[in-house]
């Protein structure tokens, strides 16, 4: 054979492969190629289930209020809790309920660190923590979370500072509120001149956290 027909010959061996033979070719499968590259779990953006905090911290859709600015207060007491303080601003300051949305307890009366959701924040009602007057903007407009405590004398516990930065964070996110929008009492624009929440309330480390 010359050289061009050798070649010719040995490529029909090479093309016809295994079909030389009887046996059907095999198919050899790759489990890597045939199985789909599936996408990662797509997260499903649920702004209601967004926050790992209890579900008592969200309110009532339907009654659900824009809130624009958080008020933190302290007690100006070293104990108490939100049923006391209910007690104590309907029969002292004949308010339908206490003033607040949130207390954070500090373990005198409730578990420190303990939030109390009260039936102002269940119900999406007005505040009355801030000058406790009808009509004003920090009310309207303002979630109230006091602390436990007299912060004139004593400091927040750290379990108390840990609560109020996940439920000030919660707060801040669902609604975003901006850093420039989260007030103590006495700082707050339009509230009537007070220290609450107190000369030992950390509030620029407290900030710095959120
Ligand atoms: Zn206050």
């Amino acid at each position: 054979m010359t050289n061009k027909i050798c070649f010719l010959f040995f490529s029909l061996i090479l093309l016809s492969g295994c079909a030389m033979n009887d046996e059907p070719m095999p198919v050899i499968v790759s489990h890597q190629s045939v199985q789909p590259v599936l996408p990662k779990s797509p997260v499903v953006k649920q702004p209601s289930l967004s926050f790992n905090v209890p579900s008592s911290w969200y309110p009532p859709r339907s009654l659900e209020h824009g809130w624009t600015a958080i008020v933190i207060h302290h007690s100006a007491t070293a104990s108490g809790n939100a049923t006391m303080f209910d007690k104590w601003h309907r029969e002292n300051n004949h308010w339908d309920g206490v003033g607040y949305d949130f207390v954070v307890a500090n373990g005198s009366d409730s578990g420190d660190g303990e939030v109390e959701v009260t039936f102002r924040w269940k119900q999406q009602r007005v505040g009355a923590h801030c000058g406790g007057t009808p009509g004003n903007w920090a009310n309207e407009k303002g979630i109230g979370i006091c602390l436990v405590g007299d912060f004139n004398k004593t400091q927040p516990s750290q379990r108390q500072m840990q609560s109020l930065l996940r439920l000030v964070r919660f707060l801040k996110g669902r609604y975003h509120i901006g850093l420039d929008r989260i007030y103590g009492h006495g700082t707050t624009p339009g509230a009537r001149v007070t220290d609450c929440p107190g000369k030992n309330f950390p509030m620029s480390s407290f900030k710095s956290k959120l």
